[in-house]
């Protein structure tokens, strides 16, 4: 057959010419930013069209749909494998981890987005065919496709002119990478239900773009921190993992990767690198709760387009050198983190895990390559910076790469909550979350969670604005009816259900208003107000 003959002819193929030196690509395999020498982008529609003749001409691509969106665009799921599969029974029959990559979650970081489409193709028709061997690979190369056809010149502040039309970040006023709790966009929806629950990935791979700081990387990363999740996951990710595809990055392209961070060149030179933030309602954190491992990707904002392309290709390349190697080592690891989490449920003893956390650095200082700064005192009298184009080395820089809990509460054995909150057992379901009913009127021992004050957050998310729920618990007898719901904490999601239900978690429902109706009536009333969740306890 066609399709066979020539991936046979290009297993050996390092050119992507066949034995016979005939050329297998086709314009219509060709990116419409290399077409354009990366002048522009893809829109959502030539996107496609590299979509369908790579679907059309491999044996080794099932597609699914991911959504249709608001503007009506019809989002594919692109599903590599060999031999292909078709179900995530055929998957999990294969025994092979499945790989998740995730481009253009913020519209105007194009960057993952062309490089999923050169390295689809790359794998299916050219010198990348190996990287099928050992794993399944599930590519989303364009999430936020409205968001990406929204282009404008200008929607990048922050970043090199080219392309000179990008699209916007959010979806519809809504950033994609903070929904990952509430999930109010059709899209998180859909991630959850078609990608995540349906084909559970080992790792996602989210590939973005950054905003703005100079430091010397041509693209930075971060893994999915661990919060309230079983820290195995996260620590191999950080200290095994990402090291390891640094180091090939390097040896192999002579580009230089390095840790996700900010910091103020106005304390010049830096003592310290910040990363972003523990929350799991960025979906690579979201992860970590889930037992699964993810990577941040960030391309660097101050490279040509081409080369922020080519970090994006390169990293994605190397972290699948990895996972097909280590395939077996990273399934070990994340379902040894699920027995832990579901066993966890049968312990006579109360153990406490982190609902609130605060950055903290790593022993280990690190080396940090930054654009060097030139102090000088301006007319007015005051220090001023100029950005000089040589990039240095400062030693021994303060690594704020993890996480610490600053408030802890006790796991229950299962959270119970009454029947008029269906759309609180429709929200937890959408996660993929089991939720029960109660068979019987039930009389429940546990703790119950008195609020006194609903902290507001200065700066609002998604257009919420959030709460941190302040009170303390006290112990109660609490009558249930039949067709209350139960949520099990017996379940390999258990970190997850916690981190949605825990009154004062710093990222749950309670934060994102879930039950702002029920609460602030009850404080205005002059009652106690009493979290509408109670915990059963052992
Ligand atoms: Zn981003």
């Amino acid at each position: 057959m066609y399709k066979k003959s020539l991936i046979s002819l290009l297993a050996v193929c390092n050119f992507c010419l066949a034995a016979d030196n005939e050329i297998v690509f086709t314009e219509s395999m060709i990116s419409i930013a290399e077409r354009t020498n990366y002048e522009r982008t893809s829109t959502f529609a030539e996107v496609i069209s590299v979509i369908d003749v790579l679907e059309e001409r491999s044996e080794l691509v099932h597609r699914e749909r991911l959504l249709i969106t608001e503007d009506g665009k019809d989002v594919p799921i692109l599903v590599l494998a060999d031999p292909a599969v078709s179900t995530p029974q055929q998957a999990d029959e294969s025994g092979k981890p499945v790989i998740y990559i995730q481009g253009n979650i913020h519209g105007g970081e194009v960057e993952g987005k062309e490089a999923s489409l050169i390295l689809m193709r790359d794998i299916l028709f050219g010198d990348k065919q190996h990287l099928l061997e050992n794993q399944i690979l599930v590519f989303v190369p364009i999430y936020n496709a409205d968001g990406n056809d929204n282009m404008a010149a200008g929607s990048r502040p922050s970043q090199e002119m080219s392309p000179v039309m990008a699209g916007e970040r959010a979806a519809h006023g809504r950033d994609l990478n903070r929904d990952g709790m509430i999930v109010e966009a059709i899209e998180t929806a859909a991630l959850y239900e078609k990608v995540i629950n349906r084909w559970d990935p080992d790792l996602l791979v989210d590939l973005h773009t950054t905003n703005g700081t100079w430091h010397g990387y041509s693209l930075t990363y971060a893994p999915s921190y661990h919060t309230a999740g079983d820290p195995a996951t996260s620590a191999y990710t950080a200290d095994v993992m990402l090291p390891a595809i640094q180091q090939s990055v390097k040896q192999k392209f002579n580009l230089d990767f390095g840790w996700y961070g900010g910091f103020d060149y106005r304390d010049w030179p830096p003592t310290e690198l910040r990363t972003y933030h523990h929350a799991p309602r960025y979906l690579v954190n979201n992860m970590a709760l889930r037992n699964r491992m993810a990577i941040l990707s960030e391309t660097f904002a101050h490279d040509r387009f081409y080369k922020r392309v080519h970090a994006a290709n390169v990293f994605v390349e190397e972290i699948l050198e990895y996972t097909r190697l280590h395939g077996e080592e990273i399934q070990r690891i994340n379902r040894e983190a699920d027995a832990r989490t579901v066993q966890r449920a049968s312990s006579t003893q109360v153990i406490e895990n982190g609902v609130q956390f605060e950055m903290i650095p790593l022993e280990e200082t690190l080396d940090l390559l930054s654009y060097k700064y030139i102090p000088y005192i301006n007319d007015a009298g005051d220090t001023e910076f100029a950005r000089s184009s040589e990039i240095v080395t400062i030693e021994n820089v303060l690594n704020f790469n993890r996480f610490e809990a600053i408030k802890n509460s006790s796991i229950p054995n299962a959270y119970v909550f009454p029947a008029e909150y269906s759309a609180l057992a429709a929200k937890l379901r959408q996660h993929g979350i089991e939720v029960e009913t109660l068979v019987e009127d039930e009389t429940l021992r546990g703790e119950q969670f008195l609020v006194a004050a609903m902290e507001a957050q200065r700066f609002p998310l998604n257009s919420h604005q959030n709460n941190v729920l302040r009170g303390e618990f006290r112990q109660a007898e609490v009558d249930f009816s039949e067709g209350d719901y139960r949520v099990s904490m017996d379940n390999r999601l258990a970190n997850l259900i916690f981190y949605l239900l825990e009154p004062e978690s710093d990222d749950g429902l309670g934060f994102w208003n879930f039950f702002d109706g029920s609460l602030v009536s009850q404080l205005q009333s002059g009652n106690d107000a009493v979290f509408p969740v109670f915990k059963v306890q052992p």
